[in-house]
Order: structure tokens, then sequence, then C-alpha cells
């Protein structure tokens, strides 16, 4: 078993922060930052302040339900660009304290210190002061022997936070947190849990493996037993670039409404969105697929000139991806894929289509 020491960066309200940097006299006040900042229009929330928290609002929450629970909020667009800036400034300061790095999105970073000498605390108000400094901006530090505790442990103290956990800190300090709170617990597996009366992280740690294998499968079950014991093995990586975000929806009655396709078509595309823009990506390629009622399967796929993160232009690109299909058929599945991802800054966009 590898020693290791690992930690876990996570800026606070990262967007919200760096709109509220360059508009000083909104701090305080409860921000959120959304699509293009208009509440009445179509868009979901990416981040909002603390105070904005406190109306119960959270991010990927459509922006007008954002404006029910709070109609005193300030809306601000998304600038992709000056939070890019932001993030090359945090990440330099990392990069510093170690070369294994990996970043998730532009406001998340997991890195091994293992090779450092000075102690983890040290090092961690460290980054912390660096990354003030050059920013003005706040994150949370985790530290511990893995990947899964020095998460939750950077959340533990948000925001502003420097906190360590060890193993030995697990029954007191990350039992009591909800299931949900793990790493790979999501809703549907939260769901399975809750049905066998597990909703704390403790009482999964206290479920003998055999009774998980009922519901789960026996490595899965294995799984989670060990991550509610705190272990986790997997090491800090560069990651592997995502090559495609996509979604799909299978009708509960076949669909033979060429305008219902097309509104679809475009919710979709807004759901994928935020998927995009809080991993910094912009994408080339849009590919719609449909299959209609004898499971004949056709996609079409356009290109853009350059990547982009653009709403209207790659809606434009699904639209017409979706005209090349046979719509006046039965149709019983719709599926939008963005693909050709990258992080390059895009220059002079066009919109029109190679
Ligand atoms: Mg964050």
């Amino acid at each position: 078993m590898t020693t290791r020491t690992i930690m876990h960066l996570d800026m606070d309200a990262f967007f919200a922060s760096v709109e509220l940097l360059r508009r000083p006299e909104l701090v305080g006040q409860p921000v959120v930052v959304g699509g293009r900042g208009d509440p009445n229009r179509r868009g979901v929330v990416s981040t909002a302040t603390y105070e904005a928290r406190q109306y119960g609002i959270h991010s990927a929450m459509p922006l007008r339900r954002a404006l029910a629970l709070c109609p005193h909020a300030v809306f601000l667009p998304v600038d992709l660009a000056a939070y890019r800036a932001a993030s090359e400034q945090v990440f330099a300061r990392l990069r510093e304290l170690s070369p294994r790095l990996e970043p998730v999105g532009l406001d998340e970073a997991y890195l091994d210190i293992s090779h450092r000498d000075e102690p983890p605390r040290a090092l961690g108000a460290q980054v912390k002061q660096a990354i003030r400094e050059a920013t003005g901006l706040t994150g949370s530090v985790g530290l511990a022997p893995n990947r899964l505790l020095a998460k939750i442990a950077s959340d533990l103290e948000k925001p502003d936070g420097l906190t360590e956990l060890t193993v030995d800190d697990v029954p007191h300090r990350v039992w009591p947190l909800p299931v949900r709170t793990l790493h790979g617990v999501g809703p549907r597996t939260g769901e399975r849990l809750s049905g066998l009366g597990i909703t704390t992280i403790g009482e999964l740690a206290q479920t003998p493996v055999e009774r998980l294998a009922t519901v789960f499968s026996p490595g899965h079950a294995r799984d989670l037993h060990e991550r509610a014991h705190g272990q986790d093995d997997r090491p800090v990586a560069p990651r592997r670039r995502r090559k495609s975000i996509g979604r799909e929806t299978t009708f509960q009655t076949d669909c033979r409404s060429s305008a219902r396709l097309a509104h679809l078509a475009e919710e979709m595309l807004e759901g994928l969105l935020p998927r995009l823009t809080e991993r910094g990506l912009r994408a080339r390629t849009v590919t719609v697929k449909v299959r209609y009622r004898d499971f004949v399967t056709h996609t079409r796929s356009r290109s853009l000139p350059t990547p982009t993160d653009d709403r209207d232009a790659l809606a434009a690109a699904a639209d017409a991806c979706l005209r090349e299909h046979r719509l006046h058929r039965a149709v019983r599945l719709l599926g939008v894929t963005l693909s050709q991802l990258s992080d390059a800054p895009a220059e002079g966009q066009q919109l029109s289509f190679v």
C-alpha cells in the first residue's frame, strides 16, 4: 500500500467570485452567474454566491427558478474568458507546488504532494496565500492520504477552508455526512442505498458487503464499502481529454412532430452547454441521432469552422442536422452530442458551416 499525500483545491464560488472582483459593489449580495445573465431567458445557474445559496439557489438550476427563489438577486452573464484567465493564474501557482496535477474543470484540481518534505498544512496555507496574492480569490484546500478524503476535506470548511483528514478521522468527521457526499454516489446509487435504509456514510460503512451485493454488483458493493471506510487507491494523473459530451432520450410514445423534435433537440443542447463550459471546453462538431420506430438509426453531423461554446451557433448546427432527418416518420429516440472538443481559445468565431 502506497503512502500518499493528496491535496484537493476547490475555488470558492469561482465564476461569481471573479465577477465580484470587478464589481466590488456587489460583495455581500446574492449574485447569480448563468447563461446570458437574463433570468427571463433560457439558461441555468453556473455559480451562485454564498448569499444566493441561502435562498436555495444552486448550480444547474434554471435561471427562472433562481429568480423565483430570490427576486432581488443580481444576475450576470457567463464570461468564460475572464474565468479562464483567473484559472490560469490558479493553476500556475499549483504547478509550482507539484507537477503531478489533475485539473477538474477550471476551478478544481487534485495534486499529489507526497514528494514534498514540508508539512502538508504548511503547503496548503502557502498555496492559498499565493493564489490570493495572484488573483484576489479564495479557495478551499483539503489534505488527505487519498483523493476521496481530500475532496471531502476541501468541502468541510468552505469557503476559505484548510482541512486535513486522516483515515483515523473518518468515523467522527466523515461518517455523519450524507452518503451522497461520497465521490461516485450519484442520484441512482443514492436511491438504492436509501432503499436499504442507508442515508449516511457511517450507515454504509456498517452495512456488510453481502447486504450491499443484494442490490449492487459484487464489485460495486465492495467499492462502496471501501469508500465508506475512507479507502481509495486511485492515483492522481493528468486527466484524459474527454472526446464528447452527449445526451439521448427515448420517448414514452413515438414522436411524430418535427416541431417537438426541434424543441427537444434545442433543450438537450441547452443541457449540454453547462457541462461544456464548466470544463472550459468548446465544441466543433454537433451530431444529432434519430432512431425510428423500426429501430433504424441515423446520425447527422455538422462541423463549425472553429470550436465554439456559442449557444446560437451550436443550436443552428443541431437544427441543420435535424432537418436532414426524415422526421415525418415515427421517432423513438433522439440524441445530441458535442464532439471535437478543445480548450483552445476561439479567435474570430464564424457562424457559417463548412
Ligand atoms: Mg468550486
